[in-house]
């Protein structure tokens, strides 16, 4: 529809701002409606399942129309959202009782997936990131930034690592220069979020620098640390830019911006994070089974989202692994303390996205006294800490900042129990405000003034039935039943007439109407003045209550793996430089929680110290416990770098920088992504990337080809592993290959090892133990015979199988690897080489070059 003359006036409103929010479903408030028109109409009625009808618009013409009442914005927002749509919410921002004519609208805020803010749709644990991602060559900037909370991140990486950088922050949604082509992007296919393509000028890094100090009042951005990250600079402006100016967020709260550094991390890959199930079970949705689901006793929103945040980035510095660790065994060790600092904690409020809310003019006053309550209990926690014998809970106690002047504050002028919104009145004490008290005294005595009125009326009339009431749209009216009708007097002014009554007005009671409505409309506005005072008072106390509240969060995280520890007997791990493992009595965190109350989780020793047995070749039968095995060193390791205690007796761990984590294909089939290729990626990732104090576990490695394919391939990769110069790392290998077993004899820092199981009447009985040596047969099929498989088929897989293993007696298998040895492309022995590189091929005639090449295929046929 174009915005002709025929148009009335709300259309032609309507169709002049929609022009400015074209990408956008408009959300245009009329009185207690929000009502979308045209071709928005149609998409919002199908998405939200309601009614589509037509709205006349002038003389001659109809428009869709479909809409719902404004409190069900909450309701409504995230579905149109979640559909994939951006949407402009336009409000009236004129008082309608002051207008003649058509109410002024604005849009006041234009949501998309990544800054969906409805209490509704925020995980309390996690954050919600809308990132941004520029590439300059092969080099990537990126920012993502939480405006709920206000987290706001700052990096570069190469454009190959971030899949692994979008891995820690999962963004719904990322706003990318409009010259790049994202579809085939690694981390797109990966994580497919929103995308919004925006003007390439606000990346300009000039732009984008001026965005970012304008925006911290500041004169560089050295103070942050990151004034040397160019590209991150353009996406970090561009962001805020964007979401200032097209998204109209208001970002007071966001008050610094953090570089992502990789030194001092862990490097966790996207396949480790899955393959460990550190946030996702690989065999069903959800939570259930995971490591954050084991391990998350945190009693605050914050502290949940700080525990992911530590889980993603594991540190490497011993020393502050150390700091962590103490804290924890303080409150271990002192567990009454523990206990209060726990009892403390709960039900605070989430102060990071309080102030969120305060800044976007969406915070309630029973919020801000929720502000209030939590400083009361960190103030509390400050006490108790600071006063505690134990010296690491004194100096986290004494690091907490004063804040109680800021409660006193908010309890100084709200009531407690505040309303949930302003305008339900009564949120500001008595005695706070001189004129507030006398406004509350005239509605107070206008009330006895109507009773009264009302009993004067009664008896004047004779009509003991009548009533005075109100509503929104009349105001004030006697009501009398229609029996009654000719008792009335001179006046009373009809009002509205209904089946069974009558309604009538008189100038006395429209006079005490109008200074009842007054007091009410102006106690309305000081309330929602006072309140909006006290807002912008805590919005400047920010940066104390930011501190508290990151202190919080780590008490939280740091008192829940006490609590853990004790509950779970856990173990404060031993953090060294040694390329080493050490554990005495290890469990998996997750599994053994998860065992039926039959079952005993046995648990193991590791013993790796890379200079002797650098890699530990794991055999056993399907079921036994080799995955099991493998992952809890995994998360063990893990928790030890996140300074969290760990499921063992005791443990040594040497510092990490990157643990590795291949999961074989077959093991891998719930996730649908088990091609061969897929896992020789990751083989060759793990190859090309471990250093000498990396971890790599490989669970069956190889099978995702033909056996053979495959048994060569895990044998090349662990000869590779091992023979890597200076940069061998710890290494585990699960392998359902016996033949690699035999790599014992040829690397002499590879140890076998094997889950023991007894035979016991042709039937297996696992014992989950690892012990040394390789394990003898693979069991496979009295596995298959536990799983029911019926019996004709398990007969003849045993006469199969006895026809088969004749060809592989120990003698064959000697003589193979003796063979293998000879083409090892590692060997630099290897006689074929040599005779290659003694060749002249300048003095060699075709023929000659032939007769050689024909000589050296059958020796390696021979
Ligand atoms: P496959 O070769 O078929 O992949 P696997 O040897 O890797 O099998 P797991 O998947 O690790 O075997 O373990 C199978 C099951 O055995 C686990 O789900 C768990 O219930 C149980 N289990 C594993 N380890 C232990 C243990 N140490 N104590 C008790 N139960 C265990």
């Amino acid at each position: 529809m174009t915005n002709n003359n025929s148009n009335t006036p709300v259309m032609k409103q309507f169709l002049d701002i929609k022009t400015k929010y074209k990408n956008s479903i408009l959300l245009f408030r009329m009185g207690d409606f929000y009502e979308t028109f045209l071709d928005d109409a149609v998409v919002t009625s199908k998405i939200l399942g309601i009614v589509l009808t037509k709205r006349s618009n002038g003389k001659a013409s109809n428009v869709d129309l479909a809409g719902f009442p404004y409190h069900s914005l909450d309701n409504y927002l995230p579905k149109l959202v979640k559909a994939g749509h951006r949407v402009a919410i336009c409000e009236q921002v004129e008082d309608t009782k002051n207008v003649k004519g058509i109410v002024k609208r604005e849009v006041v805020e234009v949501v998309t997936p990544g800054t969906l803010m409805t209490d509704r749709t925020l995980n309390n644990k996690s954050n919600r990131f809308i990132g941004a991602y520029i590439l300059f060559k092969n080099d990537v900037g990126y920012s993502f930034l939480d405006a709920s909370t206000g987290d706001f991140f700052i990096g570069e990486c190469n454009k190959k690592e971030f899949k692994s950088v979008a891995l820690k922050y999962l963004p719904n949604e990322m706003i990318i220069p409009e010259e790049i082509n994202y579809s085939n992007s690694e981390w797109y296919i990966e994580f497919k979020p929103f995308i919004s393509k925006i003007n390439n000028w606000m990346f300009e890094y000039n732009n984008a620098y001026r965005e970012l100090l304008e925006h911290f009042n500041l004169k560089s951005l050295k103070g942050f640390g990151c004034e040397d990250l160019k590209l991150g600079i353009s996406a970090a402006g561009a962001l805020l830019n964007h979401l200032k100016t097209n998204l109209i967020s208001n970002l007071e709260h966001v008050s610094k911006i953090t570089p992502t550094l990789n030194a001092g991390l862990m490097n966790l890959d996207i396949y480790t994070v899955k393959n460990l199930e550190i946030f996702n079970s690989l065999s069903s949705p959800g939570k259930h089974g995971t490591l954050i689901d084991c391990i998350d006793s945190t009693l605050t929103s914050g502290g949940g989202r700080l525990l992911r945040g530590w889980l993603i980035n594991p540190i490497t510095d011993i020393k502050k692994i150390n700091l962590r660790l103490s804290v924890t065994e303080d409150f271990v060790s002192n567990n009454k303390v523990l206990d209060k600092v726990r009892v403390l904690m709960k039900n605070s409020s989430d102060l990071q996205r309080s102030l969120g809310k305060i800044s976007n003019g969406k915070i309630t006053p029973r919020e801000i006294i929720g502000i209030s309550i939590t400083l009361e209990k960190i103030d509390n926690i400050k006490f108790l800490l600071s006063s505690s014998n134990d010296k690491n809970l004194k100096k986290l106690g004494k690091s907490i900042l004063d804040t109680k002047f800021i409660s006193v504050k908010i309890k100084g002028t709200l009531n407690d129990p505040a309303p949930v919104n302003i305008l339900k009145g009564d949120a500001i004490i008595t005695g706070f405000n001189h004129e507030l008290d006398e406004l509350r005294n005239i509605l107070i005595h206008g009330e006895k003034w109507i009773n009264k009125y009302q009993e004067k009326l009664r008896s004047k009339l004779e009509i003991p039935k009548l009533k005075i009431s109100q509503n929104r749209v009349f105001g004030y009216y006697i009501e009398i039943s229609k029996v009654n009708k000719n008792k009335i007097t001179e006046g009373f002014t009809r009002k509205q007439t209904l089946v069974n009554s009558e309604r009538y007005i008189t100038e006395d009671l429209k006079e005490y109407e109008e200074k009842l409505f007054n007091a009410q409309y102006k106690i309305y506005d000081l309330e929602s003045r006072i309140f909006n005072d006290l807002c912008n008072y805590v919005l400047i106390k920010k940066s104390e209550i930011q501190v508290n509240a990151q202190i919080l969060n780590k008490i939280d995280v740091l008192s829940s793996f006490a609590l853990n520890a004790i509950e779970n007997n856990y173990s404060k791990p031993i953090l060294t430089k040694d390329q080493i493992i050490e554990i005495n009595k290890g469990r998996h965190p997750v599994v053994e929680k998860l065992l039926p109350i039959t079952d005993k989780f046995i648990p193991n020793n590791t013993n790796m110290d890379v200079s002797k047995n650098q890699i530990h070749l794991l055999t056993g039968p399907n079921m036994a416990g080799k995955s099991t095995y493998l992952r809890q060193i995994g998360l063990i390791a893990l928790m030890a770098h996140i300074g969290s205690y760990v499921p063992a007796d005791s443990a040594r761990i040497g510092i990490v920088d990157h643990l590795f984590t291949r999961v074989g294909a077959s093991d891998n089939l719930a996730s649908g992504e088990s091609t061969f290729l897929v896992e020789m990626n990751e083989a060759a990732n793990i190859l090309n990337n471990s250093t000498k104090k990396s971890l790599v576990l490989l669970d069956e490695i190889g099978r995702g080809t033909s056996t053979y394919d495959g048994l060569s391939i895990a044998w090349a990769i662990t000869e590779y592993l091992h023979n890597k110069k200076n940069s061998n790392p710890r290494t585990f290998f699960a392998t359902h290959y016996h033949e690699l077993t035999n790599l014992e004899l040829t690397l002499s820092r590879l140890e076998n090892y094997h889950v023991e199981v007894k035979e016991f009447k042709e039937e297996i009985i696992f014992m989950r133990s690892v012990v040394k040596g390789a394990a003898d047969k693979s069991y496979g099929i009295q596995v298959a015979k536990m799983a029911g498989v019926p019996k004709p088929i398990i007969h003849r897989a045993k006469q199969i199988l006895k026809s088969y293993s004749v060809l592989q007696n120990k003698e064959q298998s000697v003589k193979s690897i003796k063979k293998i040895n000879q083409i090892n492309i590692f060997n630099e022995q290897n006689e074929i080489k040599k005779k290659i590189e003694k060749l002249d091929i300048d003095k060699l005639t075709p023929i000659e070059a032939l007769l050689i090449l024909k000589d050296l295929k059958n020796e390696i046929d021979s």
